[in-house]
């Protein structure tokens, strides 16, 4: 009897521990799979522990297949449960015997028992320990159940007294193969993490032996040196991988390690790819020490940072493009945060600003530089009617973006352009275009000096023709838009002709020149405007003045003229002398436009010719008669 049960033990205990050692396997295949597979598999064990049974009274059978029928329950579930059960509750129904319905019975306790196990264990993922122990606990009830369950006339009081003892066989039996499975479970997953883990990193990670051969490898660092999978590379060296010098070099470097003289950290190196193009690599290697001292090989990972490498380039080549541009451009370039805080300038930015060019630099704040240019008066316009107001406006500038031009203290002027990105950055550009604005001055009274020229006689400095035609057109507009005088004069000078003979023409041509200084000087008002009609005849326009204020000033400029005292031998008058003709927009004479005016005025001239030169005649209407003034 005491062998059978030490072979029941046996049996179970090399089943369950073929089981528990095959996780990692069994962990390749589906949960469903795992389950009929152990259910099988356990129900075998359940009939092999039936075939030493120890027959306690005629046909009723002890044995651990209630074990084995219980552990497939726990760790496959009902399925791998129920599918060992069946096998032992065929198998018992086949050997027959007194005990036969309760053995029946007892194999269902036993499926049933190690199903609560099983999702006692599974909602406790963690500290399984507890459930295992239920679950043992049970165990001893199959046997006793199975006992309970037999007729009358078999369960006599010797057989009770079996069962306690019965019943502690089964469950120590069960809680020592639960534990060995549980932690070799535990190991398998763990194992199969860490397996996990290494095939799927980035990188290129790798085991060697003390020889230089590669014991694992993961998929990456597989698939880099054209294997298919990783344990095509196990037991290759890199005298397999690469060429012989640079394995010859690796293999120095990896002996240093192996003999204690110092790990590689980080060691870069510079290889060719497949294509032929450069490729960077980091690499480092600690050799494995196991607890007693012994060094049984190396470990190493390797990272591509090619990628970065060439991120790295690309980046430091447009920051060398852009600080080449910003210091050979002529502009001051500043980038300004949208918070007001500067984010660099170029020394021609700084230079641009005499008085707080050394605040603007990279870190400063812009409001700050503002109050600066308001404290030194660097752009006397800045801010004069309101300083805050001003500092705002600029700042809000610097967001929205905008062009300005301001004029510093040395007169310089410069011109603002700024642009708002997206990035919260705002490109201020300051050029110099104080030569521009110059330029622009220059051009402005040039044009000026041009029409003044343009309007301007070159022999007597007078209003030419054409000045008199606009301005006389204007001034007639505006009088009858006013209801206000105005009055015009024609001038002629008498017997010039014979003045022209006798003194020859560059003397014509001085004395024109004094005579319409002599004119001019009579012009008191500013409005009022002299000017050369042609030849030797000027006009002049009189704004607000009526006939009889016009006639006043044509005495006077004759009387000015004959004050000029230049000798006229040829004239009977004895020096040069003009005749005047008046017209005006007025009640009196009634011209209506210019041309009129101007009619009435060589009329009134034509009148003072006939009536004897050297006086001042007004127009008057045909009914009356002429006046004569002088
Ligand atoms: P009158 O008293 O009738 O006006 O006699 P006049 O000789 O002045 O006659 P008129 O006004 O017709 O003569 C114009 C003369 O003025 C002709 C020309 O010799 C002279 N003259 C016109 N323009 C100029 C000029 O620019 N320079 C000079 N030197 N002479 C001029
Ligand atoms: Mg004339
Ligand atoms: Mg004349």
């Amino acid at each position: 009897m005491f062998a059978s049960l030490l072979a029941n033990f046996a049996i179970i205990g090399f089943f369950v521990s073929i089981w528990a050692n095959s996780q990692e396997w069994a962990l390749l295949h589906t949960r469903r799979r795992r389950s009929v597979m152990l259910g099988l598999y356990m129900g075998a064990a359940a009939v092999a522990a039936m075939l030493f049974s120890v027959n306690l009274y005629s046909g009723v059978l002890f044995d651990l297949r209630n074990v084995a029928v219980s552990y497939s329950a726990v760790f496959g579930g009902p399925v791998a449960g129920v599918i060992s059960g069946a096998i032992a509750a065929a198998y018992r129904i086949h050997l027959g015997g007194s005990g036969v319905w309760s053995g029946v019975i007892g194999i269902c306790a036993a499926v049933l028992v190690g199903c609560v196990g099983h999702y006692a264990m599974k909602r406790r993922s963690n500290g399984a320990l507890t459930p295992v122990m239920l679950v043992s606990a049970l165990a001893g009830l199959s046997p006793v159940a199975a006992m309970l369950a037999l007729p009358d006339a078999v369960r006599n009081d010797a057989l009770l007294g079996a069962g306690p003892s019965m019943a502690l066989l089964s469950l120590s039996a069960l809680a020592i193969a639960s534990f060995i499975t549980l932690r070799r479970i535990a190991l398998a997953r763990s194992r199969a993490l860490l397996l996990g883990a290494i095939k799927q990193a980035p990188d290129y990670l790798y085991v060697k032996d003390p020889d230089g051969r590669f014991v694992s490898a993961n998929q990456n660092c597989a698939a880099a040196n054209g294997f298919a999978s990783s344990e095509d590379m196990v037991g290759k060296s890199d005298f397999d991988l690469t060429d012989k010098l640079r394995a010859a070099g690796l293999h120095r470097e990896e002996q240093n390690i192996l003999s204690g003289l110092g790990a590689v950290s980080e060691k870069l190196e510079e290889l060719k790819g497949p294509d032929g193009e450069d490729k960077y690599f980091v690499t480092s290697k600690s050799p494995v020490v196991l607890a007693d001292g012994e060094v049984v090989g190396l470990v190493g990972v390797t990272t591509d940072i090619t990628a970065i490498r060439k991120t790295q380039g690309e980046i430091e080549q447009s920051r060398n493009t852009l600080s080449f541009v910003l210091e050979e451009m002529s502009d001051g370039v500043a980038l300004i945060h949208h918070d007001g805080q500067i984010v660099l300038t170029n020394e021609q930015y700084r230079a641009l600003f005499p008085r707080t060019g050394k605040f603007r630099v990279a870190g400063a704040f812009y409001a700050d530089i503002l109050a600066e240019v308001l404290a030194t008066d660097e752009q006397p316009t800045a801010g004069r009617d309101d300083s805050s107001r001003w500092i705002a406006g600029v700042l809000q500038r610097l967001k929205t973006g905008g062009d300005d031009i301001v004029q510093l203290f040395d007169g310089r002027w410069l011109q603002i352009r700024i642009r708002s990105h997206m990035d919260g950055i705002s490109i201020v550009v300051v050029s110099d275009i104080t030569s521009l604005k110059r330029a622009e001055a220059d051009l402005v009274s040039m044009t000026r000096q041009l029409e003044q020229l343009a309007r301007t006689d070159a022999l007597t400095r007078l209003v030419n023709r054409r000045g008199f035609d606009e301005t006389v057109e204007r001034e007639v507009a505006r009088a009858r838009r006013s209801g206000l005088p105005l009055s015009v004069l024609m001038i002629d000078l008498d017997r010039f002709k014979l003045f022209n003979d006798h003194y020859g023409h560059l003397a014509g041509d001085a004395c024109l020149q004094k005579v319409a200084t002599a004119v001019s000087s009579c012009l008191k008002r500013s409005t009022d405007v002299a000017a050369r009609y042609g030849g030797e005849e000027l006009a002049i326009i009189l704004p607000e003045t009526d006939s009889a204020g016009a006639a006043q000033v044509g005495e006077e400029i004759r009387t000015a003229v004959r004050a000029l005292d230049l000798q006229h031998a040829a004239s009977d008058k004895g020096i040069v002398t003009i005749s005047l003709g008046v017209a005006s927009l007025d009640a009196l004479s009634g011209a209506e436009d210019v041309r009129s005016l101007l009619l009435r005025a060589d009329e009134a001239l034509y009148l003072a010719k006939s009536g004897g030169r050297d006086r001042c005649v007004v127009w008057q209407p045909p009914a009356a008669s002429f006046s004569n003034v002088a």
